[in-house]
């Protein structure tokens, strides 16, 4: 199932020239704290095992990079928690044919998951730099089957529009009507709404023709979705 053009063909991992044996032990701590949290799913825990974490992140917190929590990669942003990243992979349950648009590349790290998923992932980042940051990570590891953009994704990314699944990184208070158009029919859309402290995992199925909204996990904390159908950018503040 890997698309991984080296991890795939030169198995394992850890004999990689990429140095990943100095993180094994800690990989299989974080994937037992996943499992800890409920997630049983072998195939979502595997790629745990399968991606190396750190080298989507800034190397002065490679000495993090395994924990079980979200982990700041400059300009503001987080890396989200990596059991909730893997809650939205078993409750999403990719399949290999499926299109994938994620909004919030941010590490890449999701994105890379989801690339081990499924045939071509679609992403799209506000900040240049992370979405840089992020292809060269992707490069390393011979991921060929994603496309980055840099801009707004409240309003999707409609040259590839539709996509059977929809993957929302950062907060938003409502659901930006480009998703639910981009959607396609049948196909679901995970997005945290609420405040921008605190929202609940919203699940959208669409289905012939109708949408069904469900609530499928509360109290999560993502970064804000700011742009022109979530929150406006603060005219002060603005990226690092
Ligand atoms: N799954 C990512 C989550 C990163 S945090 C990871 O684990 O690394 C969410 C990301 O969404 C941030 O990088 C932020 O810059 C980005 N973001 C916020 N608003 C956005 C918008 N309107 N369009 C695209 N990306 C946005």
């Amino acid at each position: 199932m890997s698309r991984m053009r080296s991890l795939n063909e030169d198995p394992p991992v850890e004999s990689g020239s990429l140095g990943d044996h100095r993180f094994t032990g800690y990989r299989r701590r974080l994937i037992e704290d996943i499992r800890g949290r409920g997630i049983d799913d072998l195939e979502i825990l595997q790629l745990f095992d399968q991606v190396p974490r750190h080298l989507f992140l800034p190397e002065g917190v490679w000495n993090r990079a395994y924990e079980d929590a979200p982990i700041p990669i400059g300009y503001h942003q987080t890396a989200s928690q990596p059991s909730l990243q893997a809650l939205y992979l078993s409750i999403l349950r990719p399949q290999e044919t499926e299109r994938v648009l994620e909004i919030g590349t941010g590490s890449g790290f999701l994105t890379a998951l989801l690339a081990t998923m499924v045939e071509r992932v679609y992403s799209v980042e506000r900040i240049r730099e992370l979405s840089s940051r992020a292809r060269k990570a992707l490069d390393e590891l011979g991921f060929l089957n994603v496309a980055l953009l840099v801009g707004d994704g409240t309003i999707g990314w409609r040259k590839y529009a539709p996509y059977e699944v929809i993957v929302v990184s950062a907060a938003s208070p409502s659901i930006p009507k480009a998703f639910l158009d981009q959607l396609a029919d049948p196909g679901r859309l995970l997005i945290p709404i609420g405040s921008k402290d605190a929202q609940e995992l919203v699940l959208v199925r669409k289905e012939g023709g109708s949408t069904t909204e469900e609530p499928v996990h509360a109290d999560c904390t993502f970064v804000p979705l700011l742009g022109r159908f979530a929150w406006k950018e603060e005219l002060s503040g603005g990226v690092e």
